[in-house]
């Protein structure tokens, strides 16, 4: 299980005033507010931290960015263009980041993966599944491996 985000933390900082003013790597220019933002071990106006997608300030969007490929990127974007959701819980697979997707829990499945993993049934909204050991059932064989000691441990209700 490898999980790789090139994500950074952005810190704001208030600037001292007695301190030698900083540059920002984004204009180049002195950063003479009350506050810079930190983050790539530079400094940046609040102004200039921004997405190269869609222009966001990285500094109120939350506190992570993101680069790849020397973009700095919001999540939203970076994700969109470089994530992927995880791996399917079911077939191990990656999940690339424009797929619907099925979550329970923790877990991210393949809309054809979410699937009863005794009977193969399908479920549509609304429908009760349960997750035991990891694996998506349906209510019967749920409650049919309830019923048989020491095929499942106890009950998790989901
Ligand atoms: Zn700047
Ligand atoms: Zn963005
Ligand atoms: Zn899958
Ligand atoms: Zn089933």
């Amino acid at each position: 299980m490898q999980k790789k985000e090139k994500s950074f933390g952005i810190q704001m900082l208030s600037v001292q005033p007695d301190t030698k003013p900083k540059g920002c790597a984004g204009c180049n220019r002195k950063i003479k507010d009350r506050y810079l933002l930190k983050a790539l071990d530079k400094y940046w106006h609040e102004d200039c931290l921004k997405c190269a997608c869609c222009d966001c300030r990285l500094g109120e969007v939350g506190s992570t960015l993101y680069t790849k490929a020397n973009l700095i990127l919001c999540r939203r974007d970076y994700l969109r263009l470089f994530g992927v959701t995880g791996n399917c819980a079911a077939c191990s697979k990656l999940i690339p980041a424009f797929e619907m997707v099925m979550r329970a829990k923790d877990n991210v499945y393949h809309l054809d993966c979410f699937a009863c993993q005794l009977c193969n049934q399908r479920f549509c909204v609304g429908d009760k599944f349960f997750l035991k050991n990891n694996m998506i059932l349906c209510q019967t064989d749920y409650e049919e491996g309830l019923m048989k000691e020491g095929y499942f441990e106890r009950a998790v209700s989901f």
